[in-house]
């Protein structure tokens, strides 16, 4: 009798070889085997007769074989089986490329399933590889079929016979990691149904209710982790930051903070001195003025005789936030420093060894925060901004850097609230939920590529009246195939200035760019030395020059709704009004509506719900991110109503049970995939 920590190899009717494809994968075990869930499903049920099929479409037709299949060789690497089938409604005309052995495998007079996509009209009707079986030995069609991930070297029939074997063996095994009540309160089938099911649905209304058993499940796993991780930092004990007078902070920044920033700032410096570490999201759109949050909490950390750190995603954004910052906290006595990646190695030193003996007091800077090997003196308080752009282990490692600091994650991306649940279930949130005065709803219009003169004229005005713009184009990819209509950037902008605008100063920046380089573009930019800044979505995070009034946007059905809407969040910063140009010549009507979005609001909160429809969740965060959050079932665009029934149902069982003494499959469960992702949450 198998467990689920069976190696792969030891299940009969895999063996070796086949763990071997399997372990491309990521498969090992048994466990991982029967959690390799399709990704989606094809209906092969049903069978059509020949003259109902419709060109176009996926069909199955039951058909006997009428013709000696003729083989004939079209050129090297190229080899093509041809055959007619028939049944008592028509004939099919069938094309295999490279599968010559089916010339001998078919034979007349024999009746297979073929099932593929009809082409051809009504006269003649024509498959090209279609899949084909034996009518009587029907494994790939007569069923709903799964469709999984796969990998080069295993292909569907091998996964799903491979599946087929690791079910097999599990037989009555399964452990339910739900306990019963909890199964039975809320509706939910049985594991082994469910198990089975999902990879073999008996029919649609049982992949229904399996899919609907194993979201929850990951659900309720992940809200009780989440939980679990929350309940343990309640015990944590640090020294509660001592109060601070603020109004030094507050009289030197050049405004006054919005009530907003205010009830922020005051949350976070309540968390601080409350003795338990901070734990707590800060999510204000583009433009909120989040920064200065982080600054009045560094503040706060320093005059608590603790060291700060704050970690941003680019060198542009981290060497943004120390131009901006330093100025500032330097004459309150506030010693700051910059580390970035780009620094050498000798300064690199330099600035250790001055964080170690406590000689500075807020460190900004990327990753390298993390990674350089860096002592703290007294670590007390870890901001990272942009949060989402950070695997999550980023953030828990500079979290390790210091004995529990107050943690303040800065997201900019307005996280609809089903995945915010999941990402931050464990985090004090607070929302800047109003812009700074003065800001003037951004313009945004989305035109094609005729109006290009246009465009350019416009920017020529404003550009005369003083202001700048931003062109951004997708980025430059090796990868891309040329043929396409994609404009690299250092060649478009070298065309507008010689063809367009000779007489003003275009600059561009690009990810590819040594840091250095592009730092000194975008503070030249800043410095208004440059009128018009073609770049790549480096600029896209928090880059803050509040005198460029315009962004152009190029392609821009090649970009994420959130992500224009972060792209227009760089203008529309000072109090001049700005402008948005969409430009796609993309007639696809879904990505034109898409695009229609941006011109009617500027509400990211509804932007990005509208993202998480129509692309999903996996493009939303990248897809490393989402498999971060490790669900693989559970939709966190469209499974809300079970997210709530999951977490009350998390929930409930903690207040009876808090340890889960009485469902020791649950806690089990649970501690292995929060070990695994231990360092992936917070
Ligand atoms: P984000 O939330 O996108 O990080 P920033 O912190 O970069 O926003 O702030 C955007 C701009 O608004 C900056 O130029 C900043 O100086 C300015 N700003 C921030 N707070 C205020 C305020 N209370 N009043 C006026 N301007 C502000
Ligand atoms: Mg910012």
């Amino acid at each position: 009798m198998a467990d689920l920590k069976t190696d792969v190899r030891f299940i009969k009717g895999i063996g070796e070889q086949r763990a071997k494809a399997l372990a491309k994968l990521g498969i090992h075990t048994l466990q991982d085997l029967i959690s390799w869930f399709p990704r989606c499903y094809e209906d092969r049920t049903k069978t059509r007769r020949i003259a109902d099929l419709v060109p176009g479409e996926t069909a199955c037709v039951c058909a006997m074989v009428a013709s000696v299949p003729a083989v004939s060789h079209i050129r090297r690497g190229l080899d093509l089986v041809k055959v007619r089938a028939v049944d008592e409604t028509g004939a099919l005309d069938v094309t295999f490329f490279n599968q010559s052995w089916l010339k001998t495998s078919l034979r007349p007079g024999e009746t297979y399933v073929f099932c593929g996509r009809a082409e051809g009209n009504l006269l003649r009707r024509r498959m090209a590889n279609p899949i084909v079986e034996p009518e009587g030995r029907r494994e790939a069609t007569g069923r709903i079929v799964p469709i999984y991930p796969l990998t080069a070297g295993v292909s569907q029939l091998v996964l799903s016979r491979s599946v087929r074997q690791g079910l097999d063996a599990c037989g009555d095994i399964l452990p339910d990691v739900l306990p019963d009540e909890v199964r039975q309160n809320h509706r939910l089938c049985r594991v082994g149904f469910a198990y089975e099911n999902i990879h073999f649905p008996a029919d649609g209304e049982a992949l229904t209710l399996a899919r609907r058993r194993l979201a929850f499940e990951e659900l309720f796993l992940f809200t009780l982790g989440l939980r679990r991780l929350r309940q343990r930092r309640e015990v944590v004990e640090v020294e509660p930051f001592r109060p601070v007078d603020m109004e030094a902070f507050y009289g030197a920044l050049p405004f006054t903070l919005t009530e907003a920033q205010r009830r922020c700032v005051e949350e976070a410096l309540g968390d601080m001195a409350s003795g338990r570490p901070m734990n707590r999201l800060c999510q204000g759109d583009v433009g909120s003025g989040k920064t200065m949050v982080a600054a009045a909490c560094a503040y706060f950390c320093v005059k608590n005789g603790r060291q700060a750190a704050l970690m941003a995603p680019t060198e542009i954004l981290a060497r943004q936030h120390y131009e901006g910052l330093a100025p500032l906290l330097e004459p309150l006595g506030i010693r700051c420093a910059l580390l970035t990646g780009s620094h050498t190695a000798r300064e690199k030193k330099a600035l250790a060894a001055a964080l170690a003996a406590g000689e500075a007091d807020f460190i900004l800077g990327t990753h390298a925060l993390i990674t350089g090997g860096l002592e703290y003196r007294r670590l007390g308080l870890v901001v990272t901004d942009e949060q989402h752009r950070f695997g999550v282990g980023q953030r828990a490692a500079l979290v390790g850097k210091g004995d529990h600091p107050h943690t303040l994650v800065m997201s900019a991306t307005p996280i609809p609230r089903t995945l915010a649940l999941i990402l931050y279930g464990d985090l004090d949130v607070s929302v800047i939920d109003r812009l700074p005065p003065g800001r003037r709803p951004v313009q945004t219009s989305f035109v094609d590529s005729s109006y290009h003169p246009r465009i350019y004229r416009f920017l020529r005005k404003l550009v005369g009246e003083g202001r700048q713009a931003y062109i951004v184009c997708p980025q430059v990819s090796e990868s891309e195939e040329g043929g396409d209509d994609r404009k690299a950037v250092t060649e478009y902008a070298a065309q507008l200035q010689r063809e367009v605008f000779p007489d003003l100063r275009v600059a561009y920046v690009h990810g590819k760019m040594k840091p250095k380089e592009k730092d000194a573009v975008m503070a030249a930019f800043a410095a208004r030395e440059t009128d018009i800044l073609v770049s790549t979505t480096v600029i896209e995070v928090g880059v803050d020059v509040p005198n460029a009034a315009v962004m152009v946007v190029e392609n821009a059905e090649r970009f994420g709704l959130s992500q224009l809407h972060q792209l227009r969040g760089r203008v529309g910063r000072g109090p001049w009004q700005s402008y948005c140009v969409l430009v796609s010549d993309n007639q696809n009507e879904e990505t034109r509506q898409r695009l229609k979005v941006m011109t009617r609001t500027t509400d990211g909160f509804k932007i990005a719900e509208e993202d998480l429809r129509l692309r999903g969740p996996g493009d939303f965060f990248g897809r490393r991110q989402h498999g971060l959050l490790g669900l693989r079932v559970a939709d966190i665009g469209c499974d809300a109503q079970l997210l709530k029934e999951a977490q009350a149902a998390a929930d409930a069982l903690l207040e009876r049970d808090p340890e889960l003494t009485s469902c020791p499959a649950t806690a089990e469960r649970m501690a292995e995939l929060f070990t695994e992702a231990a360092d992936t949450l917070n």
